[in-house]
């Protein structure tokens, strides 16, 4: 496009000192994804034709023969030009002054604000979050014209500029003006001369644009029959009545990236004072990313079809497997990424989002257990991180919750369930809490609840050393940890078959759990005889008020432990060895003494823990092994 045969000779003009600024920073933030450009240029066209039709709803005339809205991308990679063209409604001269020569929106003032205060990397980063209109056209062109005719007006303007602080206005000539709308010419900078390649514009307008409420065609070059590219239909503001589950999947393919079936979609309108439409899936398999430590969610947050970021957080982290979007109805469309998380609009949609998720949840649970059972064993893990972050939702999440028990025989329980077979006596929902499940279902400490036939809930997640010790209970019973404090196991009856566990330890063995004290010394808090223990010699536990031992584990790996509180050693006096130790003469002190420190190894062991100090373990276990070799 050359502007030589138009006449009177351009206007020259120069910016506002605000659009000078963005200009100078726009160009040099060089690290900032460049395809922003394009998705800022559709997104003023399609406004143009929103607007359009808006306008035309009072005069219809405006609509002349060309009703139907459209974007067209053109092609010239000979010239190394790209023009994003719409038949929307278009810009009088004095319009396009205002428009392109002036930073109108507050928006875009608070985001330079910002961006001058950032330091060098992130004002780039911000950037390509957020592009900030018109002028990220100038990123990749280092020329940019603008030929306009607003609908209605037989006149046409050329806007030209080189982006580095002024621009030149004059009239179009008739043949080179659109009939009406918007044609914006991009003479692209040799290092950006890719975006004249095909599949290159095709891929970023399906990624940023694919959804925006108009028509997308491309026209691969000069003189060639426009492809539509995409149809202008967003899926998420049809009526769901409309909508296939295939659209669904496909949908929830494009926009989580994942490749299975969705195994939940949750698809609703908001109305009232929050206008916003929302549409999400919980995935059918673990995303790669579910487990990156930055928790990150991957909602996208649209506002009237425009995607904006998907770094809002729109949902509370323990629901960061979700995927899908929001569109908004009342956010501005240009709103930096620290404007939307401050935004109490922003809050009210997280939160109606968040309650839909959950009830939909509840839901599944209620009315496919099978399907439930499978989203539980994929996030389970995530979601009961909510239990400790969100208190508000604690009983929603801990009704959700899904566990395997000493009775759930592989399978998994409600707390509901569990709940519901307590047995006589009992006030406390016991877990116990480690690594692996193998290992936590032959923890020692299980053997007094089996003997007594109570349900412990077996949790073998990092997340639930936390949950459990804040505070939690379940229609008014608290959770116990199995390995912490006095059992309480006295109050609730044995099973027949183990009546004889309950018997009273003899006065030798009592004498003989008061000499492992004396020789233990400061290595433990305490000895004592166990309620707990039915075959096993030993194990340890925690005091009453002490941490549970598996979260001390953590927070000493963690590095956020100074000192661990020393642990209960724990005594099964009517265990066979333990009696034999018991009845030992006064002169074998020798192996009374290696005894003890042997048996505290031993539950060390059974805990996951190695030896406190392994050559003396060793010396030990050789001499009292070679007691027994001939
Ligand atoms: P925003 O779209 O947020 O208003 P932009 O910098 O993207 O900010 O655009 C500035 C203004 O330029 C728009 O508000 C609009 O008035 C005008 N404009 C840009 N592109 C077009 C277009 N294709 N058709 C009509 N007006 C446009
Ligand atoms: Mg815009």
């Amino acid at each position: 496009m050359t502007t030589a045969d138009t006449t009177p000779a351009p206007e020259n003009h120069t910016f506002e000192a605000d659009v000078a600024k963005l200009l100078h920073l726009m160009v040099h933030s060089v690290y900032s994804d460049k395809d922003v450009f394009l998705r800022e240029l559709i997104s003023n066209a399609a406004d143009a034709c929103e607007k359009l039709r808006y306008e035309a709803i009072a005069n219809p005339a405006l609509f002349g023969d060309d009703p139907k809205a459209r974007i067209t991308l053109l092609i010239d990679a000979d010239n190394r030009r790209l023009t994003v063209e719409d038949n929307g409604i278009g810009m009088s001269r004095d319009e396009m002054i205002e428009a392109l020569g002036t930073i109108a929106r507050s928006g875009t003032k608070a985001f330079m604000d910002r961006i001058q205060a950032a330091q060098g990397g992130e004002g780039a980063q911000l950037i390509g979050q957020f592009g900030v209109g018109f002028y990220s056209a100038f990123m990749v062109a280092d020329r940019v014209d603008v030929v306009s005719r607003r609908a209605g007006s037989e006149e046409a303007t050329i806007w030209s500029s080189d982006g580095k602080g002024s621009y030149t206005v004059a009239p179009a000539a008739v043949d080179e003006a659109p009939a009406r709308g918007t044609r914006v010419i991009l003479h692209l900078m040799e290092d950006t001369a890719s975006y004249t390649e095909r599949y290159r514009l095709e891929r970023i307008v399906k990624e940023q644009s694919g959804h925006v409420p108009v028509p997308i065609s491309l026209v691969e070059k000069p003189g060639a029959e426009p492809q539509e590219i995409a149809d202008g239909a967003a899926l998420w503001v049809k009526p769901r009545s409309e909508i296939t589950p295939e659209d669904y999947t496909d949908f929830y393919r494009s926009v989580a990236g994942q490749f299975d079936e969705p195994a939940l979609t949750v698809h609703f309108r908001a109305e009232g004072r929050h206008e916003y439409t929302a549409l999400a899936f919980v995935p059918g398999s673990t995303p790669f990313d579910l487990f990156d430590p930055d928790r990150h969610g991957r909602m996208k947050l649209y506002v009237k079809r425009v995607f904006i970021t998907d770094e809002a957080e729109l949902l509370p982290r323990y629901l960061r497997f979700v995927r899908g979007l929001v569109d908004s109805a009342d956010l501005p469309l240009n709103v930096s990424r620290e404007m939307i998380q401050e935004s109490p609009l922003l809050a009210a949609i997280k939160k109606g989002v968040t309650s839909r998720v959950l009830s939909e949840l509840e839901k599944l649970a209620q009315n496919d257990a099978e399907a439930y059972t499978k989203v539980w064993e994929t996030f389970g893990p995530v979601l009961k991180e909510g239990l400790y972050e969100d208190f508000e939702r604690r009983s929603t999440l801990l009704g959700l919750g899904r566990f395997k028990t000493t009775a759930s025989g592989g399978g998994w329980r409600s707390l509901k369930d569990y709940v519901g077979s307590l047995k006589e006596n009992q006030t406390a929902i016991y877990y116990v809490t480690g690594t692996d499940l193998a290992r936590l279902e032959a923890s020692p400490q299980l053997e007094g609840f089996r003997a007594r036939s109570i349900e412990v809930l077996l949790l073998p997640d990092p997340v639930d050393s936390f949950w459990v010790t804040a505070g939690v209970d379940y229609e008014g019973k608290p959770f116990k940890s199995v390995t912490q404090g006095g059992a309480d196991l006295a109050q609730i009856p044995l099973l027949e078959a183990q009546e004889n566990t309950g018997a009273p330890a003899t006065e030798a063995v009592t004498g003989f759990i008061q000499s492992v004290k004396t020789t233990l010394g400061e290595a433990v808090a305490d000895v004592r005889a166990s309620e707990r223990l039915t075959e096993s010699a030993v194990c340890l536990v925690a005091s009453e008020t002490g941490m549970d031992r598996q979260l001390e584990r953590l927070l000493a790996r963690a590095g956020q432990l100074t000192s661990a509180a020393k642990p209960v050693l724990e005594i099964n006096p009517r265990h066979d060895l333990v009696v034999a130790l018991a009845n030992l003469g006064e002169d074998q002190q020798a192996l009374r003494e290696d005894a003890a420190h042997l048996l505290l190894d031993e539950a060390r062991i059974l805990d996951g823990e190695l030896p406190a100090d392994a050559k003396a373990f060793s010396q030990r276990l050789a001499r009292v092994m070679r007691r027994c070799v001939p």
